[in-house]
């Protein structure tokens, strides 16, 4: 099926840039990439490859015991060179990006302040302590560098300079797919004493995130968004903080040492501190060879395909008179594949409903668990448009490595339809 809606739509680069194979259910079009993305078949195939050896992680003899043991430890090793961890960072493994988030929270010293942007997804809004600074979403990436470097100028002044700060941002927004200067902000925080927490759930999919050439002090990401199955993410970060924290999650393996007495406890440091309880092997080792594969692969290929996709998808859209874009930043500012969008006179889930029922094509509808966002951005695209039949929910089409021009075109024919 192809559309003729935008004639010049721009066309895809095509050798040097085979997209990483993903799994996925023919005739089934899946644009909700930035949900969850589909299994690379690497992490199948690590799975698969270490499913018959399946044994207790830490804690046998045994020679499948020893094996899995070896293959959590270089999973984690693997991963944390594939982010550029510092020799003595922990990289800790934790269920997705909002858990590791909660570790960090509930890492902080006493009397530490949080600062975040109102952009942020609930999970790098939420975890974070009472008092915690929550600045207004900018207009553009600089304003973000400008109204950050003001805030700590002004908490500096204001509270006792001796007490920790942590900035926390986003790699790239869940909702626009528009990219934060992670950098600039890193080197703000830095210049102010305070230290940057990267949440790099919707970056990491889509370039690749280094902690020490962006010099950030923590990382947090999602398997489960970066083509591993779910149940797996990492924290990585700095070692003093964590080691110094109670632990995550208190239980076997977490310690070194209990006593009869209560509080008779002596907790292990390092990454075991907080990963209390029998591990989640195969997600770390899914997650890991996709790592591996993505370290292998042309990222700057791949990434040229999926920004011409991008492209094609936004000229699409901003072809059908009907449909408006959510944006922060203006229309030419950096982003990842992801488009946010409302569709005039229409009800979002049931844009989303109808587009699953008739074309097969999975989108997400809603708020995308960024309310402040998403409710500004909406307000603000029925004062761009000048439309009064704008729905109070979006939709988002997300797209990847597995994702193709037929996708893409079948998607904007189905939203054609509404006009
Ligand atoms: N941060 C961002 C930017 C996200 O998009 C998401 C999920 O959509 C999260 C954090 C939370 O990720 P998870 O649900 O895997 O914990």
């Amino acid at each position: 099926m192809s559309v003729t809606l935008v004639p010049s739509l721009p066309a895809l680069p095509t050798a040097a840039s085979a997209p990483l194979d993903v799994l996925g259910v023919p005739g089934e079009i899946n644009l909700d990439y930035a949900a969850s993305a589909p299994c690379a078949r690497a992490a199948a195939d690590a799975v698969n490859e270490l499913l018959p050896w399946y044994a207790s992680v830490h804690r046998g003899a045994g020679a499948l015991s020893r094996r899995c043991t070896l293959a959590y430890e270089k999973a984690r090793q693997t991963i944390g060179d594939f982010f550029g961890a510092r020799a003595d960072d922990h990289v800790i493994f934790t269920r997705n990006t909002t858990d590791a988030l909660n570790l960090l929270g509930r890492a902080l010293p006493a009397g530490t302040t949080v600062v975040t942007f109102a952009g942020e997804h609930h999970a790098n809004l939420l975890p974070w302590p009472r008092g915690s600074v929550r600045l207004p979403v900018p207009s553009d990436p600089a304003g973000a560098v400008r109204a950050l470097a003001a805030a700590l100028s002004e908490l500096r002044r204001d509270s006792n300079p001796a007490l920790p700060v942590l900035v926390a941002v986003t790699g790239a927004s869940n909702v626009t797919g528009e990219r934060w200067p992670v950098a600039e902000l890193a080197r703000v925080a830095h210049r102010h004493g305070a230290r940057l927490a990267l949440d790099a759930a919707q970056l990491a999919p889509h370039e690749p995130v280094d902690l020490l050439a962006l010099d950030v002090d923590y990382l947090a990401v999602s398997g489960h968004k970066l083509y591993a199955p779910f149940g797996a993410g990492v924290l990585i970060g700095r070692a003093d903080w964590l080691d110094a924290a109670p632990p995550y999650l208190a239980g076997g393996g977490a310690t070194r040492r209990v006593g009869p007495a209560t509080h008779d406890v002596t907790w292990a440091t390092g990454p075991a501190r907080h990963e209390g309880g029998t591990p989640n092997l195969l997600g770390a080792v899914a997650l890991a060879a996709v790592c591996t594969a993505l370290a292998g692969a042309d990222r700057s290929a791949l990434a040229a395909r999926e920004q011409a996709l991008l492209a094609r998808l936004r000229s699409g859209v901003a072809a059908l008179p009907h449909v408006v874009e959510l944006r922060t930043f203006g229309p030419d500012a950096p982003r990842v594949g992801i488009v946010s969008f409302v569709v005039a006179g229409w009800d979002s889930a049931e844009v989303a409903a109808r587009l699953a029922a008739r074309h097969r094509i999975g989108v997400r509808d809603g708020l995308f668990c960024a309310h402040p966002l998403a409710r500004r951005l909406l307000a603000e695209a029925a004062g761009r448009s000048g439309r009064r039949d704008l729905p109070a929910t979006a939709l988002r089409a997300s797209i990847g490595l597995g994702s193709t021009v037929d996708e893409v075109d079948r998607l904007l024919a189905a939203l054609a339809e509404l006009g």
